[in-house]
This record gives C-alpha cells, sequence and structure tokens, in this order.
C-alpha cells in the first residue's frame, strides 16, 4: 500500500471516486465528482500529455460540455470545407462564421486534466489499472470496489467510473456489448509554410472507398492530420486508402512525424453502463457518433455524467440506492446521446449503400449544407434535426427504403462554390 493511499493511522484511504483512464470523458468525469466535493483520484496509464490517435475536430456540441473557464488551445478554425468523392468531385463549400475548431490531443486532454485537478481530483500517472473487484477478500465491505493495478497495489474506492478507451477493460467488467467496430488510420504530416498556408481554415473530406469510409485533412498550423476510418477487419485496404489519399493530395512526399492507428467502438443499443458501483462512459462504454465517428464530446457528455452519478453511487448505502442511481445515470445517457446514436446508426446505414448522395447534397443542396453547418456549430444536433424537421423525417424515411445504386455519378451534377483541390 502506498502511503499516499493510508491514512496517518495506517487504515487504508477510501476515495469517493476512483476514475479510470484521463481522456476527456475521465477528465469530466473526475472535474464533475471533484466540483461536488468528493474526493476523487484520477489514474492514467501515460504520462501526460500523451498522443492519441485523433482528428482533434471540436464541433460545438464538444465545446458547449467544457468546464467554465477552459480556454480551447485552437490550431485553426474552420471556415471552408473541401468534399470529394474517392478523389473526384471536388467541391469547397465556405461558411462566413466557424464551423469547428481543430486542436491537438496532447494539450486539450492535459488541459482538461489540469482542470480537475484545480477542482480538486488527485491525479496518478503511470498507473495502469489491472481490474475491479466488487466481491471478494480485497473488498473489505459491499460498499466498497477494489481497483487493482498492475503490480499488485490495491486502491479502494465508493464508485469507480471506466474511461479507459477503447480497449476499455473496466467495459470488460461492466459486459459492454457493441455493434460497430472501426479502424481509424492517421498521419501526423509536417508541412513546409507555403502548404500550411494553402490549407489554413479548410479542411478536407473525402467520402472513401470502402463501405461507411470517409478520410479528413484537419490543418493544425504547419502540420496536417491526415486520417482515414473504416470498419475493422479491413486493415489492409484502409492502410491502402490512406496512402492513395495521402498520395493524391500530393503529401507523399513529406514524413509524418506520427502514424498510428486506433479502434473506435459503438455499443449496442441493449449494453449495460454500469455493473454494481461502476459506471462506465466515453469509448469504454461505446459512446460515439457511429457516422462521424466524433466522440469528443460524446466522452466530454457522458463522463460528466458519470461523475455526477458516480457521487450519488458513493453516497448509496445498500445495492437497491446503487441501482436506483445506476439506471438515473444510464437513462441520462440514453435520452441524450443514445438518441444521438440511433439517428446516426441510420444515416451511417444510408452513407454506406450511397454516398454519391451524400456527396450531392452537401456540395449542391443548401439545406443539407445548412444542416451541416448547423450541426458542427452546435445549433442544432442531428437527432434534434430529424425530431423537428418533418421533411428531414421524411427524407430520412425514404431513403431507407429507396433501393441501391445508380448515385455516383449524380455527384458530378452538383455544381458548386469553387473546384478546388
Ligand atoms: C482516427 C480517429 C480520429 C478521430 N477524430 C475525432 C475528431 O476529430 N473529433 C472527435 O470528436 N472525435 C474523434 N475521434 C474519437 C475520439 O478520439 C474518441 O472518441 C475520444 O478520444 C474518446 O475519449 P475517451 O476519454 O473516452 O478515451 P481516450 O481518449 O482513449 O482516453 C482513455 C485514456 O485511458 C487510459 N487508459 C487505458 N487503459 C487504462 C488502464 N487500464 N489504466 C489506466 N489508464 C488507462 C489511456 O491511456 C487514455 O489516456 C477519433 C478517433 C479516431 C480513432
Amino acid at each position: 500500500m502506498s502511503s499516499e493511499n493510508s491514512s496517518a493511522d495506517g487504515v487504508q484511504r477510501v476515495w469517493d471516486v476512483v476514475v479510470v483512464g484521463a481522456g476527456p470523458a475521465g477528465a469530466s468525469a473526475a472535474y464533475a465528482a471533484a466540483v461536488a466535493g468528493r474526493r476523487v483520484l484520477l489514474l492514467e496509464k501515460a504520462e501526460l500529455p500523451r498522443y492519441k490517435t485523433c482528428g482533434g475536430g471540436i464541433i460545438g456540441p464538444s465545446r458547449d460540455s467544457l468546464p467554465p473557464g477552459f480556454e480551447l488551445p485552437l490550431r485553426d478554425r474552420v471556415h471552408a470545407v473541401t468534399f470529394s468523392n474517392n478523389g473526384r468531385f471536388t467541391r469547397t463549400r465556405r461558411s462566413r462564421q466557424m464551423l469547428f475548431g481543430l486542436i491537438n490531443r496532447p494539450e486539450f486532454d492535459q488541459q482538461l486534466v489540469e482542470h480537475a485537478q484545480k477542482a480538486g481530483a488527485d491525479l496518478r500517472t503511470g498507473v495502469t489499472v489491472a481490474r475491479v473487484e466488487q466481491h471478494g477478500s480485497a473488498v473489505p465491505d459491499r460498499r466498497t470496489v477494489a481497483v487493482v493495478l498492475q503490480g499488485g497495489e490495491t486502491l479502494l474506492a465508493r464508485a469507480v467510473v471506466g474511461a479507459d478507451g477503447s480497449a476499455s477493460r473496466i467495459g470488460a467488467h461492466v459486459g459492454v456489448k457493441l455493434d460497430q467496430v472501426d479502424l481509424g488510420l492517421e498521419a501526423e504530416i509536417p508541412v513546409p509554410r507555403t502548404v500550411a498556408e494553402d490549407w489554413k481554415g479548410r479542411v478536407l473530406i473525402d467520402w472513401g472507398p470502402l463501405p461507411g469510409s470517409y478520410g479528413w485533412v484537419f490543418p493544425k498550423g504547419d502540420t496536417l492530420t491526415v486520417g482515414v476510418i473504416s470498419a475493422r477487419g479491413e486493415g489492409a485496404a484502409t492502410k491502402r486508402y490512406l496512402e492513395d489519399f495521402v498520395g493524391r493530395l500530393g503529401l507523399a512526399g513529406f514524413e509524418p512525424s506520427v502514424s498510428s492507428g486506433h479502434l473506435t467502438r459503438c455499443r449496442a443499443a441493449d449494453s449495460p453502463l454500469s455493473r454494481g458501483r461502476v459506471l462506465v462512459c466515453g469509448d469504454a462504454a461505446g459512446l460515439l457518433e457511429p457516422w462521424t465517428r466524433e466522440g469528443i464530446s460524446f466522452a466530454l457528455r457522458s463522463g460528466r455524467l458519470a461523475g455526477e452519478w458516480a457521487v450519488r453511487i458513493a453516497e448509496a448505502n445498500d445495492a437497491v440506492d446503487t441501482r436506483r442511481q445506476a439506471l438515473n445515470y444510464a437513462f441520462a445517457i440514453k435520452a441524450g446521446l443514445g438518441v444521438e446514436m440511433a439517428v446516426g446508426k441510420r444515416m451511417l446505414t444510408l452513407f454506406e449503400r450511397r454516398p454519391g448522395l451524400f456527396h450531392a447534397a452537401l456540395t449542391g443542396f443548401r439545406p443539407a449544407w445548412k444542416a451541416f453547418t448547423d450541426i458542427t456549430r452546435g445549433v442544432t444536433s442531428l437527432g434534434e434535426l430529424v425530431r423537428s424537421h418533418p421533411m428531414a423525417q421524411r427524407a430520412l424515411t425514404a431513403l431507407d427504403r429507396r433501393p441501391v445504386g445508380g448515385e455516383a455519378g449524380d455527384a458530378g451534377e452538383a455544381g458548386e462554390v469553387s473546384s478546388r483541390p
């Protein structure tokens, strides 16, 4: 037992809330529990700041879920989007208003952790949680969870939040069920100033050759984050897509400073979000927008809710109250993010079948572009849009039913703003 883990009389300390993983989900959970005045410990296996494979796109809902006083470390502000359909029918759309922001994850995540610490959370880095136990000899009573670290050290908590990302051990303990797993591949490419200038303020989104795949270029000053994402199981084809994508953008000659891959996971609608005194959030819970694979806002929002409900679970004295609070957490997630995910899933199914139609709509049909800008700016959400616009609802339902085929050429008709590589 480490000294920081025991009180002066040698009795092992029991934390109110232990949070596993210091990404956006874990830092938000730790912040929420700490501002409520609880004793919170945030555990992270890496040393911070740590790299995370991610585009770093911060849309409105992410911005709106940040703790008070948090200043986004923006590397660029996006005012234009170039769309292409597997390298063809390239069109650029512009907006006077900023659509979304771009950050580097190491500094963004580090800053979120600092906010949690300022709110009172303790942090331990370089510690890997091996497992949690809710029964057995490591657990002194039924109100306690044992958090076992690699190396054998055991910490005690009244409630645990699992925010340990897409390879989550806590998710396995809870029994998280998935119905979509994707592989994202990314390269951080430092570029000369002239190239960086050309990309400033503009992202590129390319609808890919594999069903449901797409690629992006996100500029961050002197470095471009270039990535692709596709269903897992097509590793070689996904890698080829990234190579072709980088090649046709004329970026193959620049050496990436980082090349990496990471899985994203979406929960099944009936997947559990808790087990006993343990809650899961963010990627660990499979909370992610299925179509765009946007996950930062899902991590921030679910993390905050998990932190708030972990506080209540920490106070619960019996299994009935614990269960009630855990169900409340699940209800809050399903009523908000769950609805967003259900709409995103339908969008992905349509997109898999008719990417050309999406391309034509976004580049040539003003209401579709307006919907895109409203969603990225956080004026509305995909779920809200479908709920509040009977036309969008009808269009989605009609497209759900339409047979597949013959749409790729549609994109060529999308006479739009400018045609830029
Ligand atoms: C290629 C790619 C591009 C993406 N681009 C975007 C984007 O542009 N915008 C967007 O919104 N989303 C994007 N996402 C999704 C986004 O990156 C994730 O949804 C988000 O990082 C989830 O945050 P999290 O806190 O749940 O998990 P993570 O950020 O993965 O954090 C989990 C943390 O837990 C730690 N950890 C893991 N296991 C343990 C353990 N056993 N013990 C202790 N610590 C542990 C890890 O080291 C890590 O720090 C992208 C994903 C991919 C793969």
